[in-house]
């Protein structure tokens, strides 16, 4: 999608640290990080969010929660344990329109979310 800022992240438009790339998944370190491990997972695929899947996105979402269970190998907060969300609209805060999931660890993280 043309002026979507995950879009051109993922197409190497916009610098980002990326840790893990495939053709169908990036993950980059979030620019304002809220944990030492805070790493943001996208489809390349434009998906506005999550209220616009479909019963055809199992795939994808399958593989965004494959390579978020090894990133958090490989960050080493797998025993420890890790977060792995994504807000939806403006009461949950999304400000980015491009799906996305957090991976957030390597401290303890409160609960409820505020
Ligand atoms: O869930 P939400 O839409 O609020 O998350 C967007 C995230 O994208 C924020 O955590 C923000 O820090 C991150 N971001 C980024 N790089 C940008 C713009 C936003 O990592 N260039």
């Amino acid at each position: 999608m043309e002026d979507c800022l995950f879009c051109k992240i993922a197409a190497g438009q916009i610098p980002s640290t990326i840790v893990y790339q495939d053709e169908d998944v990036v993950a980059f370190k979030d620019i304002n990080p809220q944990a030492p491990h805070h790493v943001l997972l996208i489809p390349r695929r434009h998906i506005a969010s999550m209220a616009a899947l479909t019963s055809e996105d199992g795939a994808i979402l399958a593989s965004l929660f494959t390579v978020a269970q090894k990133l958090a190998h490989d960050f080493k907060i797998d025993e420890t344990g890790y977060r792995f969300v994504t807000n939806v609209g403006p009461d949950a805060g999304q400000s980015v329109f491009h799906l996305h999931f957090h991976l957030l660890g390597g401290r303890a993280l409160g609960w409820p979310p505020g």
